[in-house]
């Protein structure tokens, strides 16, 4: 299932053929690896502003062992990574420091480097001139993302006032090669209450955490990095997918839990299994999802309504039941939702998924205001196209079309998503609630 064309854009005779037909060429993507650094060289931080968050992206850095450089001009060592803090922005006018600051920084950004543009969010402007300077930086940030090569990624914070404890885990994940796969996005964070003294590599150490479709594909790759990640994962699937299901719990020292999450009792059944052997549970990702696609006209109900039951009502019922059941959803819980771009965009012949993976981003949104208040979170991931055994079976044409229209060139990992979730997952995270976040390599299809 590797990517045959990545490999030789990248091999020596490939490079030189690619480079002189003008064809695309798909970097291989600096991804996670416990324990190397954050970043691999150094990071220049540059404000467009007041500098509000200056001082909190100075000392992430600075905590990670990245050297820090105040700016940038001409040639010099190659960045890993670009940091505009662009809040305190007032008019359009104020964008010109960012563009001075931006282009001589990107002209020495390196491969798999992160720009990263901090701003606050247009919904809280005091004047249209100041929403509008706001709003300019998702078409500026989105931008640089699609000019960037070489596995470079651009992404957005938006941060209002008095959520600035809520700034360094997010800034983590996207300087860090968890976020190799999310790339154009912009991401609202919200003032929260973030613990302190969060362990590096096993920031999920003591949890409980819940994956549903876990016996393959990228529930799998969930599963295996929550369990990396410190938590002892739950692994659910249905009865038919026992035996690789058993496969994956064994291997990451986890339980195998058999349900049909449609069963009517499987919200009950499942609070039972975690009272008795686990007392409560941290983390819950409902991952479990089908496909039956044909084109509306021809879809008959079972097509329409097995999906849906799987992808949207198991989801609503589950967490209703979770949420139900006293004391078993801690303080500080973390659901994460599987969506996708389809959900976003709408495609072809899946009427049926795009309308159960929308019907997931209205259930997050509804939800975040209730868990915010128990100070736990919900929230979605919406992956593009992923490479598993199902994208492995299409025609080569679709297949080639599929992987290569965004902006990385490539399709994404199963553990690209799972590194997604693993991030959400984590306390540091307490800021990000009710968000739907694209792990689609600033996919082409849909916003
Ligand atoms: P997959 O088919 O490989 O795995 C899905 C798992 O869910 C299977 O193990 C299956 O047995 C399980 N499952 C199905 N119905 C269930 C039920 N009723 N109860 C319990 N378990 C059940 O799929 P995947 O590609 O790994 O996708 C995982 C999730 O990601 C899905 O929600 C899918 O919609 C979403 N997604 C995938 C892609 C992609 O490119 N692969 C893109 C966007 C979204």
């Amino acid at each position: 299932m590797g990517d045959w064309y990545r490999d030789f854009a990248n091999s020596g005779l490939g490079s030189t053929l690619v480079r002189q037909l003008g064809l695309p060429r798909p970097a291989v993507l600096r991804r996670y690896e416990p324990g190397a650094p954050l970043l691999p060289g150094p990071a220049v931080v540059g404000t467009a502003g007041e500098g509000r968050l200056h001082g909190v992206l100075t000392r992430v850095l600075q905590d990670a062992g990245v050297p820090v450089l105040p700016a940038v001009d001409g040639d010099g060592e190659r960045l890993a990574a670009v940091l505009l803090d662009a809040t305190g922005g007032t008019s359009p006018a104020d964008l010109a420091a960012a563009h001075a600051f931006l282009a001589p920084a990107l002209r020495r950004l390196g491969p798999s480097g992160r720009v990263l543009v901090l701003g606050d969010p247009p919904s809280a402007a005091g004047s249209p001139t100041q929403a509008a300077a706001r709003q300019a930086l998702e078409g500026l940030v989105r931008s640089v993302a699609k000019e960037l090569r070489d596995g470079a990624t651009a992404n957005l914070l938006l941060v209002p006032a008095g959520a600035e404890a809520a700034v360094p885990g997010p800034v983590r994940f996207f300087l860090s090669g968890r976020s190799a796969y999310v790339d154009g996005q912009v991401v609202p964070l919200t003032a929260a209450d973030v613990p302190a003294g969060e362990h590096e590599q096993r920031p999920l150490a003591g949890e409980v955490a819940v994956v549903t479709g876990a016996a393959r594909g990228i529930g799998a790759a969930i599963a295996r990095a929550l369990s990396r990640d410190g938590a002892h994962v739950v692994a659910v699937d249905v009865p038919a997918a026992g035996d690789k299901l058993a496969e994956v719990a064994n291997e990451i020292g986890g339980t195998a839990f058999q349900l049909d999450i449609t069963a009517p009792d499987a919200g009950q059944r499942l609070v039972a299994h975690l009272r008795e052997r686990h007392g409560g549970v941290d983390v819950v990702v409902h991952n479990a999802g089908i496909t039956r696609d044909k084109l509306l006209v021809n879809m008959d109900a079972a097509r329409w309504s097995s999906v849906m039951a799987v992808n949207l009502q198991a989801q609503l019922d589950t967490t209703q039941a979770l949420l139900d059941a006293d004391g078993l959803l801690g303080s500080g819980a973390r659901v994460i939702c599987v969506s996708s771009q389809s959900g976003i965009a709408g495609n072809r012949g899946q009427t049926n998924y795009a309308a159960s993976k929308a019907g997931v981003i209205g259930m997050v949104r509804a939800w975040a205001p209730a868990f915010a208040e128990r100070g736990a979170t919900i929230n979605a991931v919406a992956p593009g196209f992923i490479v598993t055994e199902m994208t492995a079976s299409m025609p080569l044409g679709t297949r080639e079309i599929g992987s290569r229209v965004n902006s990385l060139q490539q399709g994404g990992l199963p553990v690209d998503v799972a590194e997604t979730i693993a991030w959400l997952s984590q306390p540091s995270a307490a800021g990000v609630n009710g968000q739907v976040v694209r792990v689609c390599g600033q996919s082409f299809l849909g916003a």
